[in-house]
């Protein structure tokens, strides 16, 4: 009798929105090493940021919603020990802060330290200083809008080019992780502060960027960014459009979204760059040559007249001057409204990316060596930042330690 054979096992490559599609953007072999290797990046710090404030502000949402608690919150005693969870997460990971940025976990292992042990300095740790804006700032206006937090969404497409001999599969997967919010959410605040008197600001930005003449019940989709806000024009070629990036993101997510079930209208997305909360001298001086070189979308007049005027008069080696809370929250929020066209184009310019990452695979597994198998171009920045500058033949820069921008 003829035994059966088992069926070769079929595996669709899966692809998420941030690990994969920005990542390549960055650099190709950059996310090769990092990605598709073994080796964990020795000082992730980009990355640490931009998980750890995501995670902090995921579990702050949690804490307010299951304790109710009343916005502003302590930095000490409130927001302190969600620090510390979300940097012993990721630590778990392989992923550390630099010293500067965040103070140690008080749960290390034969750490005696309490919370009573902290003090102003520790809460002026970068890091630290941007969750507790992060929180007390969006937290408190963002929150009660929130109908789902951390929805998985996911999605199947043809694997583009597909070639039955040489193509890992015939489809391949993409998924992401977003917050969502609901038009009856945002309704219900906008009346409530109506009535009471109150601002939202979040409610605010959506009334005035939203036409929602014809659309009744709709979502909004949420990310965080741990990061300035990018320019809208990029200085060179060489350097990654974020800008572009970040809207293509938020269309793809909405792609995603439009196909699970229970999902209404998907009328815009909302990203929060959170560094605008707390910026570094590195964010300043980048904020300045954007506004000297009329690369941001904020306005630069009469409205935020006096900011402007303190940031161009700003020196490097200078103290930070005392921004308003208003230019801050101008520059840390970007409304993307999401049309089917645009939709379309950036699923499609996701497949691109995937085709390319497909291809560098299937030529490093026919031997190809690593270096040559892989897209390699990135901005000094990337470079500067990246742990195989050392031996990377396009390293387009080699400079001091990195530190969270
Ligand atoms: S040094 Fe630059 S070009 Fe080379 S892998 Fe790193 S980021 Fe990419």
């Amino acid at each position: 009798m003829k035994l059966p054979t088992r069926s070769k096992s079929y595996m669709i490559p899966e692809y998420s929105l941030t690990g994969d599609l920005l990542s390549y953007i960055t650099c190709g072999l950059q996310y090769r090493y990092q990605n598709k290797g073994t080796l964990p990046p020795s000082k992730p710090v980009q990355r640490w940021f931009g998980e750890f404030i995501h995670g902090v502000m995921e579990e702050a949402y949690l804490d307010w919603k299951y304790h109710e608690k009343e916005f502003p919150w302590d930095w000490k005693t409130d927001i302190r020990p969600i620090e510390d969870e979300i940097d012993l997460r990721l630590q778990v990971r392989g992923l550390y802060p630099h010293d500067e940025d965040l103070f140690f976990s008080i749960n290390q292992p034969g750490s005696d330290l309490k919370l009573e042990d902290l003090n102003e300095h520790d809460h002026k740790k970068l890091a630290s200083a941007r969750a507790e804006k992060a929180i007390n700032i969006w937290g408190r206006h963002l929150f009660p809008l929130i109908d789902a937090s951390e929805i998985l969404i996911k999605g199947v497409r043809p694997m583009p080019n597909y070639d039955k001999n040489i193509s890992r599969s015939n489809y391949y997967g993409i998924n992401g992780v977003v917050d969502v919010l609901t038009s009856t959410k945002i309704n219900r605040i906008h009346e409530q502060s109506t009535l009471y008197n109150f601002d939202n600001k979040i409610v605010e930005f959506i009334k005035k960027n939203l036409d929602e003449t014809d659309i009744e019940d709709y979502e909004i989709i949420i990310d965080y960014k741990g990061m300035k806000r990018p320019p809208t024009k990029v200085a060179d070629l060489q350097s990654e459009d974020k800008w572009e990036n970040h809207k293509q993101q938020i269309l793809t997510y909405s792609w995603l979204r439009s196909k699970q079930e229970d999902a209404k209208n998907i009328s815009a997305g909302i990203i929060l760059y959170l560094n605008e909360l707390v910026p570094s001298i590195e964010d300043l001086t980048l904020i300045k040559e954007e506004i000297i070189n009329d690369l941001t979308d904020v306005p630069v007049n009469d409205e935020f007249y006096d900011d402007i005027q303190l940031i161009l008069n700003w020196q490097e080696d200078e103290k930070m001057p005392n921004l308003s809370e208003e230019f801050k929250i101008a520059r840390s929020i970007r409304f993307i409204a999401i049309n089917d066209e645009e939709r379309r184009k950036a699923v499609e310019k996701f497949d691109r990316v995937v085709e390319d990452i497909e291809n560098s695979l299937i030529k490093e597994t026919k031997g190809c060596k690593i270096q040559d198998a892989w897209k390699a171009e990135a901005d000094k920045r990337t470079c500067s930042a990246c742990d195989f500058r050392t031996f990377c033949k396009n390293n387009s820069d080699i400079t001091k330690d990195f530190k969270i921008p």
